[in-house]
Order: structure tokens, then sequence, then C-alpha cells
């Protein structure tokens, strides 16, 4: 049988799941232990939609994606998103000039309000053009990802200084793979997608991970995090809280920044997310629930779209009052069609051919829980008119 391809299939979707079934066949390797959802499966989400933003540009700052959680769009209110990083809480010094947010010696980091973990961070800071200093003395500020981890920010244009603290270093744990600045005064955008240690009865499961592209150049590569690093000192895996605010560092230097916005990433397997190899005690409940739904679904159809659709369902989990329903519409079907005279069975054969093609996917990976007579009279009334034959 020849299928639709995938993209047709993807034009189908809509917010009531397209049967997998609708082609006749299951599209692809069922479900599995570890394998929550079957290749090509129409009961998975829909991607959601995004508008994507505008690449930057050294006079104008980029617009963010549809999605993106902004921290700083240029505007004077946009200081309210920040504070200084301090407990009790107070207002920050760093200020708001001609569109960027700029630290302003002495006044101690800034932290924004908003606490978040995992995300993709895009961010652009500008050193000062008129060059002071050298090493860790020029442009210096730095990124801290739920203020525990820094991607360092620092004018590395002609500046050498140890490598693990260079800009777009993990500080202390990893240098860049690459030195891809633009010269002091110009901005530079750095690109992140952070994912925080996990921890699981003390011990850790997962270090968290940084992959950062600085000026689209990729410098660290899923980076793993090895306890958030430090100042002289080698740290030890430890665990983050569950979110915390992003911080950027007064170095004494008066960096500049613009174009702050983040997106959250939806979670890991090890983090209870949904994602397509996971445990097999996730797995089996993932499954139950995508059977759950669509016996939902199939409640409010009728016929053979209703028995197809039940049967589906059992290829994730197993269900006694739907394989019960299953059987008893197979036998009406079964009984239907030995009832259509000779002469009208033809009008009948998208509806068989359909059944056919579920009850072969069915029967081929071991997923109907009993016998059907209905597989073997199918297959009789498609030989004997040739319905298998290529035309
Ligand atoms: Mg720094």
């Amino acid at each position: 049988m020849k299928l639709r391809p995938l993209s047709h299939l993807a034009l189908l979707a809509s917010a009531i799941p397209v049967s997998v079934f609708a082609d006749g066949a299951f599209y692809g390797d069922p479900p599995d232990a570890i394998h929550p959802w079957a290749i090509h499966d129409m009961n998975r989400a829909q991607p959601a939609r995004v508008e994507p933003g505008t690449f930057s540009s050294q006079e104008q700052p980029g617009k963010p994606p549809s999605d993106a959680v902004v921290l700083f769009d240029g505007s004077e209110g946009a200081i309210a998103n920040w504070e200084a990083d301090k407990t009790p809480t107070v207002e920050t010094k760093w200020v708001v000039k001609d569109g960027t947010l700029q630290c302003v010696p002495g006044s101690g980091y800034v932290r924004s309000k908003e606490e978040f973990s995992d995300c993709q961070l895009h961010i652009e800071w500008s050193a000062p053009s008129e060059v002071k200093g050298d090493s860790q003395g020029r442009g210096n500020s730095g990124i801290f990802l739920m203020g525990q981890v820094e991607v360092q920010v620092l004018d590395n244009y002609n500046n050498p200084t140890y490598a693990d603290g260079f800009a777009g270093s993990v500080y202390g744990i990893n240098p860049p793979m690459a030195n891809p600045l633009q010269a002091p005064g110009a901005w530079q955008v750095y690109d992140i997608v952070f994912r925080r240690p996990l921890f699981k009865d003390g011990q850790q499961i997962d270090p968290g991970y940084l992959t950062v592209f600085v000026n689209g150049v990729l410098v660290q590569d899923h980076t793993p995090i090895d306890g958030g690093g430090g100042h002289r000192a080698r740290s030890k895996p430890r665990p983050f809280p569950d979110q915390g605010p992003l911080k950027l560092q007064d170095h004494g230097n008066p960096v500049r920044y613009r174009n702050i916005w983040y997106r959250p990433l939806p979670k890991r397997a090890l983090d209870g997310g949904d994602t397509s190899v996971m445990s097999p005690e996730a797995t089996l409940a993932k499954r139950a629930e995508i059977a759950k739904t669509i016996r939902e679904d199939a409640a409010t159809k009728q016929g053979v779209d209703q028995m197809l659709r039940l049967m589906e369902s059992l290829c994730y989990a197993p269900n006694e009052g739907a394989w019960n329903q299953v059987r008893q519409e197979a036998e009406a079907f079964g009984k239907m069609i030995a009832d259509t005279p000779a002469e009208k069975i033809e009008s009948k054969k998208g509806e068989i051919m359909r059944v056919h093609g579920a009850l072969q996917y069915m029967t081929k990976f071991k997923l109907l829980p009993g016998d059907l007579s209905l597989v073997n009279q199918l297959a009789t009334v498609i030989k004997v008119r040739e319905w298998d034959k290529k035309k």
C-alpha cells in the first residue's frame, strides 16, 4: 500500500488527534518499553507555533521570538524587571541609558526579578570602546545562569588571559572553543542553552550543561557544568535550586547589555519530561495516558472509525473494556460484510482495506490481545477480489 508522505499527514493534524490508522495502517514501528510513541505517531502533540524574531545589527537590536520572556527590551521601564542582588530587595544602581542596561561600577551585581531554570537565553553586551586595563581587568562582567554558574563576559579582543576565564568560557570550568569577539564598543551576541544539574536522593543524575554561541560561533558544546565553577577553586557537583534569577556581574567595568530574553525549555526525561526515550516506568505511564485519550476520542466516533480508534488505543496499553468493544464491533463488521451481496461488496472496499490494514499491523507486532475471526475473513475477501494485487 502506498502511504501518504509525512508532510501530507502533518497537514491533516488538528486539535483532535487524527487516527494513526487513517491510512489503513499504523504508520511506523509501535511504542515499546522505552518509547511511548510509535514512529510517525499522529497522537504526538504538534510543535507549538512560534513566530521567529529577527537578528540584531550593530545599530539595532533584533526582535525576540513570540514566546520569549523579555527581561530587557531597552525601554526606561525595563529597569523594573531588575533589582540589586541583595536581600532584602533594594533597587539597583545599574542604569538604562540609550536603550542599554549599563553596569555602574561599584553598584554590585544586578539580578532579574524573574526566576527560571532550563532555558534558551539570548543576551547582547558591549565593552567600553575606550580600552582600559588588561587580562581580567578589561570589559569584565558575567552572565550567571540561575545566579549559579558564570558564562564569562570579557573584552578579549587582542587581550590574552587564562583560557578558562575567556569570554564565552564557563568560568573556571571550560574555555571557549574559539574567540569570535568583535572589537570593543561593538555588540557581542550570546546565545546560550542552559540545563541545570539534576540530583536525586543526594546523587547527581545529570551534571547540567551549557551550550554557548558567541556571535553565531559555537564556543561551548554541551559542556558539563561540573559544580558551577568559581574563582581559583575547583568546584564540586552540587544541586542547584529549582529556579533562580539571571545575574549580571559588576566587575568594575561599565559593560552595557541589550536585548535580553529567554525561552523556558521543556523538561528532560530525567526531570520528568516527555521525550523520545523515557524510563520504563515513565513510558508505561505515558502510554496509559495516550491510550486513555484515544479511548475518549473513540467514544465520540461511530462504526468503523470507533473500532479503529479503539484498536489503536490497544497499541499503547491493554484495556479490557476497549478490547471487548473491539471484539463486538469486529463481529458486527464481519457479519455486515458476510451479509453484503457480492455485487455490492466493491462499495465496502475502502472500509475493508482500512480495517484489514490495521489488523495486519496489529498482527505483525503482536498487539491483538486475542483472536479475531475478522482477520482471516477480510484477508479472504481481499484475496478473492484481488484487491491486494497492484494494478
Ligand atoms: Mg566575569
